[in-house]
């Protein structure tokens, strides 16, 4: 069957006028599309019982499923694996903060062809790009899961499993309906896209009428470092990903944040945290820090709490603004792509 959220209002109503329906319908429909907690059509309470029937046996109002749950509502993240109609998965995060608010934390690929070698997700290289409708469906089912509790889904960070800026199209056009106020209604401020740093994609995202808050995925202050943890820096480099970010600054007047997750021995070292501090030194930037969080296959570890604190203090004693993220994930495998591995074959 169809899904219902992949056809354009001009084609539903036209659809809809071969049932002898009014346009107004339409709307209506779309209406409910976005009621968080309406994923069936009975649930459309003023569309004639008919209607309702007529269209549950031609659409359908979600395409994914469930395959593995970790967390709960009470652990600050709760990690969902997602079934797609093609038997691919992907994962998605809800985040909960302590001031009541939720995220949702987003995949916009199956898999990641950027191979950072931190990473679970980048492990098997990339299956395919998300489409439109698959990444706006992350968003409904977090506002489902949400709405269930009487809860809201009130931000997001696109920075699950994928490149963002390797699938823009198809993501810029699920975030329309996000933020639109006959969609999910997200404000674009509210709404995080993270990148490893692709400068055309930083350009484009720069030059958006409603400028989405943009992370960049840092984790080392020189190219050498960056490219040995980070393949794709290799012809892109350090500099031209400040210039880019420089220029969304310039365009958007958004502070930019960085990225830096802290990998014990490789990254955290006090020189690598004064070099980061002379990189970003003027710039109107925050540094998110990040505590790795361990991935079984992979060689690296998580820096003691002193040596985070360490980091820290010098970035600020340089003036820069940090932030340290603490490791809600750890207790839900929530290092991005771990749980989708670690239930690859059942
Ligand atoms: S960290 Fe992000 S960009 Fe890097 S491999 Fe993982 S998903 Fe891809």
């Amino acid at each position: 069957m169809k899904s219902l959220l992949s056809v354009p209002l001009s084609e539903l109503e036209s659809r809809l006028a071969l049932l002898g329906q009014p346009r107004f319908r339409a709307k209506q429909i779309q209406k409910w599309l976005f009621t968080p907690g309406v994923t069936q059509f009975e649930q459309m309470t003023n569309l004639p019982k008919p209607l309702r029937e007529a269209l549950s046996q031609e659409f359908t109002l979600r395409t994914m499923h469930v395959a593995a749950i970790l967390g709960t509502e009470t652990d600050p993240a709760e990690k969902f694996l997602l079934e797609l109609e093609d038997g691919n998965r992907i994962e998605a995060v809800i985040l909960h903060n302590e001031q009541g608010q939720h995220s949702l934390c987003a995949s916009t690929q199956i898999g990641c062809a950027m191979r950072c070698a931190f990473c679970a997700s980048g492990l098997d290289g990339v299956v395919r790009n998300l489409t439109s409708g698959e990444i706006l469906e992350q968003f409904l089912f977090a506002a489902d899961v949400l709405a269930s509790r009487g809860q809201r889904l009130s931000h997001a960070v696109i920075m699950g499993m994928g490149e963002p800026t390797a699938n823009l199209d198809a993501l810029l056009d699920a975030l329309s309906t996000v933020t639109s106020e006959n969609g999910l209604g997200i404000g674009a401020r509210k709404i995080t896209i993270s990148t490893v740093g692709i400068p055309a994609g930083i350009q484009r995202l720069a030059e958006l009428d409603h400028p989405y808050h943009l992370a960049i995925s840092l984790h080392a202050p020189n190219d050498e470092l960056r490219t040995r943890i980070m393949p794709s820096n290799c012809g892109t480099g350090v500099s031209a990903i400040l210039r880019a970010a420089d220029n969304y600054f310039e365009k958007t007047g958004r502070r930019v944040t960085y990225e830096y997750i802290l990998l014990s021995g490789i990254n955290d070292a006090p020189e690598n945290a004064k070099e980061l501090a002379g990189r970003l030194r003027g710039r109107n930037a925050l540094v998110n820090l990040i505590p790795y969080n361990p991935v079984d296959e992979l060689p690296f570890r998580t820096p003691s709490r002193e040596k985070v604190q360490q980091f820290a203090q010098i970035l600020e004693s340089y003036g820069i603004q940090i932030a340290l993220r603490h490791r809600k994930g750890e207790k839900i495998n929530a290092a991005c792509g771990q749980l989708r591995r670690s239930r690859k074959d059942s």
